[in-house]
């Protein structure tokens, strides 16, 4: 259980800023169970402990012995080096979770060379707000516990799917990518609105109403988008015109484009 677990973030950035605050406030865990390492902001580890009472440290501090998970969340092209850090202190109790994009598990066991459990944890911006869907995948060296661990911890920020590694590029295609998928769709529906007249802030929030409520639909009930697409699509109506201009032009292979084409990006991050 997390409860009793001793965190340490490396890194503590707006991701773990984002994870932290959801395990103190949502989860419940004690500030002085967690510990924040980061590079150099001094004044950033002041910010992490007054606002949440944590423990902030420089990463050549940070002591990993009473800690039980491990989380780094630097950016991708700082994995090998903070890992090859890291290394010497690893202990055979120790968890590890990856927030890094593009990082697999495989290139940070093999740094580590320890059999120790690490774990790819993908969130999305929304987990600002603890609405993320966060993809998690096991590496080699994990079994049932930890894995619900990983499960419990990301939970802080949102809702959580174990997903097979290979996926992990279709996943960031979908949720990584995502969310600037739908502002870019509100920003068009907004435009249309302003250009009729409509002042720019109800055309906004009228179109951001209108995905949320879809999207709650599709959560809350067990349609499929198939099937509540088709009930407000009456012969004739607005909604069929809307959607045949959106079949005109290539509406439904833009959005497989974006996603595919996200998801190849994401190959080549490693
Ligand atoms: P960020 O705000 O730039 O934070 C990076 C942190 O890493 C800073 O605290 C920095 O410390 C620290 N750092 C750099 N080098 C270090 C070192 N050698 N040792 C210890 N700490 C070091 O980045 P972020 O947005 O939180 O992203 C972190 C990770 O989350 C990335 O790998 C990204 O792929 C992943 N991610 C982010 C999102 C998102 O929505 N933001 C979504 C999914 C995944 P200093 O400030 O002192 O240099």
């Amino acid at each position: 259980m997390l409860k009793y677990r001793n965190i340490t973030f490396i890194g503590a950035g707006s991701m773990a800023e984002a994870m932290i605050s959801g395990l103190i406030n949502k989860e419940g865990i004690a500030p002085n169970q967690i510990t924040a390492a980061n590079h150099s902001n001094i004044q950033r580890r002041i910010e992490l402990i007054d606002k949440y009472e944590i423990n902030a440290v420089s990463f050549d501090e940070v002591s990993l012995n009473n800690t039980d998970m491990i989380i780094l969340a630097v950016k991708p092209k700082q994995a090998e080096l903070v890992l090859q850090q890291l290394k010497p202190n690893l202990q055979d109790h120790h968890i590890i979770l990856s927030v890094l994009a593009g990082i697999s598990t495989g290139f940070m066991e093999e740094i580590i060379t320890k059999e120790l459990p690490v774990i790819r944890v993908m969130p999305n911006t929304s987990s600002m707000i603890g609405e993320s869907i966060t993809g998690i995948s096991a590496g080699k060296y994990v079994n049932k516990d930890h894995l619900d661990l990983a499960q419990e911890l990301s939970e802080a920020i949102g809702k959580v799917k174990v997903i097979s590694e290979k996926h992990m590029d279709v996943f960031t295609g979908i949720a990584g990518s995502g969310p600037a998928y739908f502002y870019y769709l509100l920003e068009h529906m907004e435009e249309v609105a302003v250009e009729k007249g409509m002042d720019r802030e109800i055309a906004r929030d009228i179109a951001a109403q209108t995905l949320y409520g879809a999207s709650k639909m599709v959560i809350e009930t067990s349609n499929s988008p198939e099937e509540l697409r088709k009930k407000v699509t009456s012969p004739n109506g607005t909604t069929a015109a809307g959607l045949l201009a959106l079949d005109e032009n290539g509406g439904g292979k833009a959005i497989e484009a974006a996603v595919e084409n996200a998801a190849k990006r994401s190959k080549t991050l490693r």
